[in-house]
Protein backbone atom coordinates (compact mmCIF):
# COMPACT_ATOMS: atom_id res chain seq x y z
CA UNK A 1 0.00 0.00 0.00
CA UNK A 2 1.68 3.15 -1.26
CA UNK A 3 2.28 5.84 1.54
CA UNK A 4 1.48 9.38 0.98
CA UNK A 5 3.99 12.02 2.03
CA UNK A 6 4.46 15.91 1.45
CA UNK A 7 7.98 14.76 0.55
CA UNK A 8 9.27 17.04 -2.02
CA UNK A 9 9.41 16.00 -6.31
CA UNK A 10 12.83 15.72 -7.15
CA UNK A 11 12.73 18.77 -8.84
CA UNK A 12 11.60 20.98 -6.02
CA UNK A 13 13.74 19.12 -3.72
CA UNK A 14 15.11 21.84 -1.63
CA UNK A 15 12.46 22.18 1.20
CA UNK A 16 11.28 25.14 2.63
CA UNK A 17 13.04 26.69 5.98
CA UNK A 18 9.98 26.35 8.29
CA UNK A 19 9.13 22.61 8.10
CA UNK A 20 5.45 20.97 7.39
CA UNK A 21 4.49 17.55 7.76
CA UNK A 22 5.04 15.25 10.12
CA UNK A 23 5.56 12.70 7.47
CA UNK A 24 3.56 9.53 7.69
CA UNK A 25 5.85 6.33 6.89
CA UNK A 26 6.05 2.54 6.70
CA UNK A 27 8.07 0.56 9.27
CA UNK A 28 8.49 -2.91 10.66
CA UNK A 29 8.95 -3.20 14.56
CA UNK A 30 7.99 -4.87 18.12
CA UNK A 31 5.27 -3.57 20.29
CA UNK A 32 6.26 -6.51 23.04
CA UNK A 33 9.25 -8.25 24.05
CA UNK A 34 7.73 -11.18 22.77
CA UNK A 35 5.49 -10.13 19.77
CA UNK A 36 7.34 -11.05 16.19
CA UNK A 37 8.23 -7.52 14.63
CA UNK A 38 5.16 -6.63 12.43
CA UNK A 39 3.74 -3.50 10.08
CA UNK A 40 3.73 -0.27 11.63
CA UNK A 41 2.94 3.13 10.60
CA UNK A 42 5.15 6.33 11.88
CA UNK A 43 6.04 9.93 11.92
CA UNK A 44 9.15 11.71 10.40
CA UNK A 45 9.58 15.23 10.78
CA UNK A 46 9.61 17.36 7.47
CA UNK A 47 12.52 17.91 6.99
CA UNK A 48 13.53 21.26 8.64
CA UNK A 49 17.20 23.66 7.56
CA UNK A 50 19.19 21.66 7.86
CA UNK A 51 17.66 18.14 7.37
CA UNK A 52 18.42 15.82 4.40
CA UNK A 53 15.30 13.64 3.83
CA UNK A 54 16.01 9.73 2.95
CA UNK A 55 14.31 7.13 0.90
CA UNK A 56 15.54 4.16 2.82
CA UNK A 57 16.82 1.22 0.14
CA UNK A 58 19.36 -1.17 2.86
CA UNK A 59 19.29 -1.66 6.12
CA UNK A 60 21.76 -4.13 8.29
CA UNK A 61 20.69 -6.25 10.62
CA UNK A 62 22.69 -6.24 13.93
CA UNK A 63 22.39 -7.98 17.08
CA UNK A 64 21.96 -4.73 18.75
CA UNK A 65 18.87 -4.76 16.90
CA UNK A 66 17.60 -8.00 18.16
CA UNK A 67 18.57 -7.15 21.84
CA UNK A 68 16.78 -4.33 21.96
CA UNK A 69 13.04 -5.56 20.21
CA UNK A 70 13.36 -8.35 22.87
CA UNK A 71 14.31 -5.61 25.60
CA UNK A 72 17.74 -7.98 26.11
CA UNK A 73 19.05 -5.07 27.80
CA UNK A 74 15.88 -3.78 29.20
CA UNK A 75 14.82 0.06 28.54
CA UNK A 76 12.93 -0.82 25.51
CA UNK A 77 9.93 1.12 25.06
CA UNK A 78 7.15 -0.20 22.28
CA UNK A 79 6.60 0.31 20.18
CA UNK A 80 10.29 -0.46 18.70
CA UNK A 81 11.29 0.32 15.08
CA UNK A 82 15.10 -1.06 15.37
CA UNK A 83 17.76 -0.98 12.45
CA UNK A 84 20.74 1.79 12.21
CA UNK A 85 22.38 -0.10 9.05
CA UNK A 86 21.00 2.58 6.71
CA UNK A 87 21.79 3.09 3.06
CA UNK A 88 19.59 5.31 1.09
CA UNK A 89 19.26 7.94 -1.63
CA UNK A 90 18.92 11.74 -0.94
CA UNK A 91 15.43 12.75 -2.06
CA UNK A 92 14.76 16.33 -0.21
CA UNK A 93 17.45 18.89 1.85
CA UNK A 94 16.64 21.90 3.67
CA UNK A 95 17.59 25.19 2.72
CA UNK A 96 20.64 25.68 4.59
CA UNK A 97 21.87 21.77 3.72
CA UNK A 98 25.15 22.01 2.46
CA UNK A 99 26.87 18.66 2.21
CA UNK A 100 24.62 17.06 0.49
CA UNK A 101 22.32 17.15 -2.81
CA UNK A 102 19.41 15.03 -3.73
CA UNK A 103 20.25 12.01 -5.47
CA UNK A 104 23.28 11.26 -3.43
CA UNK A 105 23.45 7.91 -1.74
CA UNK A 106 24.07 8.43 1.57
CA UNK A 107 24.47 6.07 4.93
CA UNK A 108 23.08 6.83 8.95
CA UNK A 109 24.40 4.85 11.77
CA UNK A 110 23.27 4.89 15.40
CA UNK A 111 23.15 8.26 16.19
CA UNK A 112 20.92 10.94 14.86
CA UNK A 113 22.47 13.88 17.07
CA UNK A 114 24.35 14.91 20.32
CA UNK A 115 24.76 17.95 22.53
CA UNK A 116 27.57 19.12 20.32
CA UNK A 117 29.05 20.59 23.48
CA UNK A 118 30.59 18.05 25.95
CA UNK A 119 34.33 16.63 25.99
CA UNK A 120 33.16 13.96 23.61
CA UNK A 121 31.20 15.75 21.64
CA UNK A 122 33.83 18.38 21.09
CA UNK A 123 36.49 15.70 20.37
CA UNK A 124 34.11 14.24 17.53
CA UNK A 125 33.27 11.31 19.57
CA UNK A 126 29.55 12.02 19.87
CA UNK A 127 29.12 8.95 20.72
CA UNK A 128 30.45 9.25 24.15
CA UNK A 129 28.14 12.55 24.21
CA UNK A 130 27.69 13.53 27.87
CA UNK A 131 23.54 13.97 26.64
CA UNK A 132 21.62 14.25 25.74
CA UNK A 133 22.73 12.00 22.63
CA UNK A 134 19.65 11.00 20.10
CA UNK A 135 20.43 7.60 18.89
CA UNK A 136 18.82 6.13 16.14
CA UNK A 137 16.38 4.21 17.89
CA UNK A 138 14.88 3.44 21.23
CA UNK A 139 16.34 7.19 22.20
CA UNK A 140 14.15 9.81 23.44
CA UNK A 141 13.70 12.38 20.24
CA UNK A 142 13.58 15.88 21.08
CA UNK A 143 12.85 16.37 17.39
CA UNK A 144 9.65 14.18 17.06
CA UNK A 145 7.01 16.29 14.52
CA UNK A 146 4.11 15.89 17.32
CA UNK A 147 4.93 14.34 20.61
CA UNK A 148 8.76 15.38 21.31
CA UNK A 149 10.38 13.14 23.81
CA UNK A 150 8.53 9.93 21.95
CA UNK A 151 11.27 7.33 21.16
CA UNK A 152 13.39 7.12 17.89
CA UNK A 153 11.86 4.24 15.08
CA UNK A 154 15.21 2.93 12.93
CA UNK A 155 15.72 2.00 10.11
CA UNK A 156 13.38 -0.58 9.45
CA UNK A 157 11.34 1.69 7.67
CA UNK A 158 11.00 4.05 4.37
CA UNK A 159 12.33 7.10 4.93
CA UNK A 160 14.15 9.24 7.49
CA UNK A 161 14.96 13.00 8.39
CA UNK A 162 18.32 13.30 9.56
CA UNK A 163 20.74 16.66 10.60
CA UNK A 164 22.90 16.72 7.97
CA UNK A 165 25.83 16.52 10.27
CA UNK A 166 24.97 12.81 11.25
CA UNK A 167 24.54 12.01 7.55
CA UNK A 168 27.96 10.22 5.89
CA UNK A 169 28.96 10.04 2.55
CA UNK A 170 28.89 6.40 0.68
CA UNK A 171 32.41 6.37 -1.37
CA UNK A 172 31.34 5.53 -5.01
CA UNK A 173 31.85 1.80 -6.02
CA UNK A 174 30.71 0.56 -2.82
CA UNK A 175 27.86 -1.70 -3.37
CA UNK A 176 25.06 0.31 -1.49
CA UNK A 177 23.44 -2.88 0.17
CA UNK A 178 26.88 -4.35 0.81
CA UNK A 179 28.20 -0.99 2.46
CA UNK A 180 24.89 -0.41 4.87
CA UNK A 181 26.55 -2.56 7.08
CA UNK A 182 29.67 -0.51 7.61
CA UNK A 183 27.52 1.84 9.44
CA UNK A 184 27.36 -0.05 12.42
CA UNK A 185 29.61 -2.97 12.11
CA UNK A 186 32.14 -1.34 10.33
CA UNK A 187 32.64 1.47 12.48
CA UNK A 188 32.28 -0.49 15.92
CA UNK A 189 35.65 -2.94 14.91
CA UNK A 190 37.24 -0.25 12.96
CA UNK A 191 37.03 2.28 15.42
CA UNK A 192 38.98 0.11 18.44
CA UNK A 193 41.48 -1.04 15.93
CA UNK A 194 42.42 2.31 15.08
CA UNK A 195 42.56 3.74 18.48
CA UNK A 196 44.90 0.35 19.99
CA UNK A 197 46.89 1.63 16.65
CA UNK A 198 47.02 -1.65 14.81
CA UNK A 199 49.60 -1.83 12.56
CA UNK A 200 51.90 -4.02 10.37
CA UNK A 201 53.56 -6.47 12.24
CA UNK A 202 51.22 -7.11 15.25
CA UNK A 203 49.54 -10.09 16.00
CA UNK A 204 45.47 -9.21 16.25
CA UNK A 205 42.53 -11.81 17.59
CA UNK A 206 38.94 -10.99 16.52
CA UNK A 207 36.44 -13.48 18.64
CA UNK A 208 33.27 -14.51 16.78
CA UNK A 209 32.63 -14.52 12.83
CA UNK A 210 29.27 -13.13 12.79
CA UNK A 211 28.91 -9.34 11.61
CA UNK A 212 30.69 -7.53 13.76
CA UNK A 213 33.72 -10.10 13.92
CA UNK A 214 34.00 -10.54 9.62
CA UNK A 215 34.09 -6.74 9.22
CA UNK A 216 36.74 -6.99 11.93
CA UNK A 217 38.66 -9.49 10.21
CA UNK A 218 38.37 -7.59 7.20
CA UNK A 219 39.51 -4.39 8.47
CA UNK A 220 42.15 -5.77 10.84
CA UNK A 221 43.68 -7.22 7.59
CA UNK A 222 43.64 -3.97 5.59
CA UNK A 223 45.71 -2.61 8.29
CA UNK A 224 48.16 -5.17 7.77
CA UNK A 225 47.77 -6.94 11.03
CA UNK A 226 48.35 -10.54 11.50
CA UNK A 227 44.71 -11.89 12.21
CA UNK A 228 43.39 -14.56 13.97
CA UNK A 229 40.14 -15.57 14.13
CA UNK A 230 38.68 -17.25 17.05
CA UNK A 231 35.03 -19.10 16.59
CA UNK A 232 33.05 -21.09 17.90
CA UNK A 233 31.55 -22.73 14.71
CA UNK A 234 33.74 -25.36 12.97
CA UNK A 235 31.89 -24.67 9.58
CA UNK A 236 33.17 -21.42 9.38
CA UNK A 237 36.89 -22.17 9.51
CA UNK A 238 36.90 -21.83 5.78
CA UNK A 239 35.42 -18.83 5.12
CA UNK A 240 37.19 -16.90 8.05
CA UNK A 241 40.54 -17.57 6.23
CA UNK A 242 38.73 -16.02 2.54
CA UNK A 243 37.30 -13.06 4.60
CA UNK A 244 41.32 -12.62 5.82
CA UNK A 245 41.87 -14.85 8.69
CA UNK A 246 45.70 -15.95 8.49
CA UNK A 247 44.91 -18.10 11.16
CA UNK A 248 41.79 -19.83 12.86
CA UNK A 249 41.52 -21.16 16.13
CA UNK A 250 38.22 -23.25 17.18
CA UNK A 251 37.95 -21.40 21.19
CA UNK A 252 36.66 -24.84 22.48
CA UNK A 253 39.93 -26.54 21.94
CA UNK A 254 42.06 -25.53 25.05
CA UNK A 255 45.33 -27.03 23.45
CA UNK A 256 44.63 -25.36 19.87
CA UNK A 257 44.26 -22.07 22.57
CA UNK A 258 46.85 -22.61 24.81
CA UNK A 259 49.07 -22.42 21.81
CA UNK A 260 48.79 -19.17 21.51
CA UNK A 261 48.92 -18.16 24.85
CA UNK A 262 51.30 -14.38 25.79
CA UNK A 263 51.31 -13.92 22.29
CA UNK A 264 48.74 -11.27 20.89
CA UNK A 265 48.93 -7.44 20.75
CA UNK A 266 45.25 -6.92 20.72
CA UNK A 267 41.88 -9.10 20.70
CA UNK A 268 38.10 -7.78 19.81
CA UNK A 269 36.33 -9.69 21.25
CA UNK A 270 32.53 -9.46 19.38
CA UNK A 271 30.37 -12.08 20.98
CA UNK A 272 26.72 -11.40 21.38
CA UNK A 273 26.96 -14.03 24.46
CA UNK A 274 28.57 -13.94 28.02
CA UNK A 275 31.64 -16.22 28.05
CA UNK A 276 34.83 -16.52 29.86
CA UNK A 277 37.05 -13.69 28.91
CA UNK A 278 39.85 -15.43 31.16
CA UNK A 279 40.74 -17.50 28.44
CA UNK A 280 41.32 -14.57 26.28
CA UNK A 281 42.99 -12.54 28.23
CA UNK A 282 45.98 -15.44 28.81
CA UNK A 283 46.74 -14.61 25.05
CA UNK A 284 47.40 -11.01 25.44
CA UNK A 285 51.22 -10.18 25.66
CA UNK A 286 53.00 -7.99 27.95
CA UNK A 287 50.64 -4.61 27.77
CA UNK A 288 48.04 -6.48 24.85
CA UNK A 289 44.53 -5.12 25.48
CA UNK A 290 41.06 -6.58 24.88
CA UNK A 291 38.52 -4.97 23.65
CA UNK A 292 34.47 -6.07 24.49
CA UNK A 293 32.28 -4.57 21.84
CA UNK A 294 29.96 -7.36 22.15
CA UNK A 295 27.04 -6.44 24.88
CA UNK A 296 25.44 -9.53 25.95
CA UNK A 297 21.86 -10.27 27.37
CA UNK A 298 23.68 -11.61 30.67
CA UNK A 299 27.01 -10.63 32.30
CA UNK A 300 30.26 -12.02 31.92
CA UNK A 301 31.36 -14.12 34.58
CA UNK A 302 34.54 -11.97 36.24
CA UNK A 303 37.74 -12.13 34.64
CA UNK A 304 40.64 -13.21 37.24
CA UNK A 305 43.10 -10.19 38.18
CA UNK A 306 45.43 -12.19 37.92
CA UNK A 307 45.55 -12.49 34.40
CA UNK A 308 45.46 -8.42 34.45
CA UNK A 309 48.35 -7.32 36.81
CA UNK A 310 50.64 -10.49 35.46
CA UNK A 311 51.76 -9.05 32.10
CA UNK A 312 49.85 -5.57 32.83
CA UNK A 313 47.14 -6.66 30.50
CA UNK A 314 44.10 -4.00 29.30
CA UNK A 315 40.64 -5.35 29.53
CA UNK A 316 38.36 -2.41 27.79
CA UNK A 317 35.18 -1.73 26.07
CA UNK A 318 34.21 0.63 22.67
CA UNK A 319 31.16 2.12 21.72
CA UNK A 320 30.34 2.60 17.85
CA UNK A 321 32.70 5.44 16.68
CA UNK A 322 32.01 9.30 15.81
CA UNK A 323 30.67 10.96 12.71
CA UNK A 324 34.09 12.16 11.57
CA UNK A 325 35.75 8.74 12.43
CA UNK A 326 33.17 6.93 10.74
CA UNK A 327 33.43 8.82 7.51
CA UNK A 328 36.86 7.94 7.68
CA UNK A 329 36.27 4.12 8.09
CA UNK A 330 33.59 4.53 4.99
CA UNK A 331 36.66 6.33 2.74
CA UNK A 332 39.27 3.47 4.02
CA UNK A 333 36.60 0.58 2.63
CA UNK A 334 36.41 2.68 -0.40
CA UNK A 335 39.84 2.66 -0.91
CA UNK A 336 40.51 -1.25 0.24
CA UNK A 337 37.33 -1.75 -1.28
CA UNK A 338 35.84 -3.44 1.80
CA UNK A 339 32.24 -4.04 1.95
CA UNK A 340 29.89 -6.16 4.35
CA UNK A 341 29.31 -10.59 2.79
CA UNK A 342 25.77 -9.89 2.69
CA UNK A 343 22.58 -12.25 2.75
CA UNK A 344 19.76 -9.59 1.52
CA UNK A 345 16.18 -10.24 3.08
CA UNK A 346 12.81 -9.37 2.46
CA UNK A 347 11.31 -6.90 5.94
CA UNK A 348 8.82 -9.72 6.04
CA UNK A 349 11.78 -12.31 6.64
CA UNK A 350 13.15 -10.35 9.82
CA UNK A 351 11.63 -12.77 12.49
CA UNK A 352 13.32 -16.05 10.55
CA UNK A 353 16.13 -13.83 10.08
CA UNK A 354 16.64 -12.92 14.16
CA UNK A 355 16.20 -16.91 14.96
CA UNK A 356 19.03 -17.38 12.37
CA UNK A 357 21.10 -14.85 14.36
CA UNK A 358 20.65 -16.92 17.60
CA UNK A 359 21.87 -19.88 16.03
CA UNK A 360 25.00 -18.40 14.61
CA UNK A 361 23.62 -18.85 11.14
CA UNK A 362 24.74 -15.66 9.99
CA UNK A 363 26.77 -15.32 6.85
CA UNK A 364 28.04 -12.86 7.57
CA UNK A 365 24.95 -10.13 8.01
CA UNK A 366 21.25 -9.97 6.78
CA UNK A 367 20.49 -6.68 4.93
CA UNK A 368 17.13 -5.51 4.18
CA UNK A 369 16.01 -4.69 0.86
CA UNK A 370 13.46 -1.56 1.86
CA UNK A 371 11.88 -2.19 -0.96
CA UNK A 372 10.22 -4.77 0.02
CA UNK A 373 8.52 -2.39 2.46
CA UNK A 374 7.14 0.14 -0.32
CA UNK A 375 5.07 -2.56 -2.46
P1 LIG B 1 26.15 -11.74 15.38
O1 LIG B 1 26.20 -11.47 13.91
O2 LIG B 1 25.02 -12.54 15.91
O3 LIG B 1 27.55 -12.42 15.76
C1 LIG B 1 27.86 -12.81 17.06
C2 LIG B 1 28.85 -13.97 17.02
O4 LIG B 1 29.23 -14.28 18.35
C3 LIG B 1 28.29 -15.26 16.47
O5 LIG B 1 28.30 -15.36 15.07
C4 LIG B 1 29.20 -16.30 17.11
O6 LIG B 1 30.41 -16.42 16.35
C5 LIG B 1 29.55 -15.66 18.44
N1 LIG B 1 28.75 -16.26 19.52
C6 LIG B 1 27.42 -16.21 19.68
N2 LIG B 1 27.05 -16.87 20.80
C7 LIG B 1 28.18 -17.31 21.37
C8 LIG B 1 28.48 -18.02 22.56
N3 LIG B 1 27.50 -18.43 23.40
N4 LIG B 1 29.78 -18.28 22.86
C9 LIG B 1 30.75 -17.88 22.04
N5 LIG B 1 30.54 -17.21 20.87
C10 LIG B 1 29.27 -16.94 20.56
O7 LIG B 1 26.14 -10.37 16.20
P2 LIG B 1 26.75 -8.94 15.81
O8 LIG B 1 25.72 -8.14 15.11
O9 LIG B 1 28.09 -9.13 15.21
O10 LIG B 1 26.89 -8.28 17.26
C11 LIG B 1 27.74 -8.85 18.23
C12 LIG B 1 27.57 -8.17 19.57
O11 LIG B 1 28.08 -6.82 19.49
C13 LIG B 1 26.12 -8.02 20.03
O12 LIG B 1 26.06 -8.23 21.43
C14 LIG B 1 25.79 -6.57 19.69
O13 LIG B 1 24.78 -6.03 20.48
C15 LIG B 1 27.12 -5.92 20.00
N6 LIG B 1 27.34 -4.62 19.36
C16 LIG B 1 28.04 -3.70 20.07
C17 LIG B 1 28.35 -2.49 19.49
C18 LIG B 1 29.20 -1.51 20.23
O14 LIG B 1 29.19 -0.32 19.87
N7 LIG B 1 29.96 -1.93 21.22
C19 LIG B 1 27.89 -2.19 18.21
C20 LIG B 1 27.19 -3.16 17.52
C21 LIG B 1 26.91 -4.38 18.09
P3 LIG B 1 31.09 -17.87 16.07
O15 LIG B 1 30.01 -18.69 15.40
O16 LIG B 1 32.21 -17.53 15.17
O17 LIG B 1 31.52 -18.39 17.39
ZN1 LIG C 1 24.67 -2.26 15.60
ZN1 LIG D 1 27.76 15.78 23.85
Amino acid sequence: MPVKTKVASRKSARVPASPTGPLVTRAYGSTSATAPLGDLTIERRAPGPKDVLIDIQYCGVCHSDLHTARNEWKGTVYPCVPGHEMVGKVIAVGAKVKKFKVGQTVGVGCMLDSCRKCHGCKKGEEQYCDGPCTFSYNSPDPKHPTTPGTMTYGGYSTQITVDQDFVLSIPKGLDPAAAAPLLCAGITTYSPLHHWGVKKGQKVGIVGLGGLGHMGVKIARAMGAHVVLFTTSPNKVKDAKRLGAHEVVISKDPAAMNAHANSFDFILDTVSANHDLDAYLTLLKLDGAMCLVGAPEHPHPSPTVFNLIFKRRTLAGSLIGGIRETQEMLNFCGKHKIVSDIEIIPMQKINQAYERMLKNDVKYRFVIDMASLKR
